[in-house]
C-alpha cells in the first residue's frame, strides 16, 4: 500500500500602506471630558490648535486624545500544495492474531 501527503502553506503580510495612491495619515484631537472631536487633518498641528480653542471655552476640559488614522495594506500569497512521493507502507499486523 502507498500513501501520499499534501502540505498547504499560506503567507500573510500586513504593513503600513506607503503606495503613492494610499489614503493620507490623518490626525484629530478629541476631548476626553465631552467627546467633542476636531476635524481630521493631515497636519497634526491643526487639530492641536482646536484643543486651545475648546479649552478656552471650557476651562475644566483639560484632557484630550489624539486620534491617528493610518492606512494599512494586507495581502496573501496563494496556497502552495506540495505532493510528497509515494512510499511503501509497512505491512499491518492485526493485534488479535
Ligand atoms: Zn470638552
Amino acid at each position: 500500500m502507498t500513501s501520499r501527503a499534501i502540505i498547504c502553506h499560506k503567507e500573510r503580510t500586513l504593513q503600513p500602506d506607503r503606495e503613492p495612491d494610499a489614503e493620507p495619515t490623518t490626525y484629530a484631537m478629541q476631548c476626553a471630558v465631552c467627546g467633542e472631536t476636531s476635524l481630521p487633518g493631515t497636519d497634526f498641528a491643526e487639530p492641536q490648535s482646536c484643543v486651545f480653542t475648546h479649552g478656552g471655552r471650557n476651562p475644566s476640559h483639560q484632557t484630550y486624545r489624539e486620534i491617528i488614522t493610518r492606512p494599512w495594506r494586507a495581502w496573501w500569497k496563494l496556497w502552495t500544495a506540495v505532493s510528497l512521493p509515494r512510499s511503501p507502507r509497512p505491512p499491518v499486523t492485526p493485534d488479535h492474531c
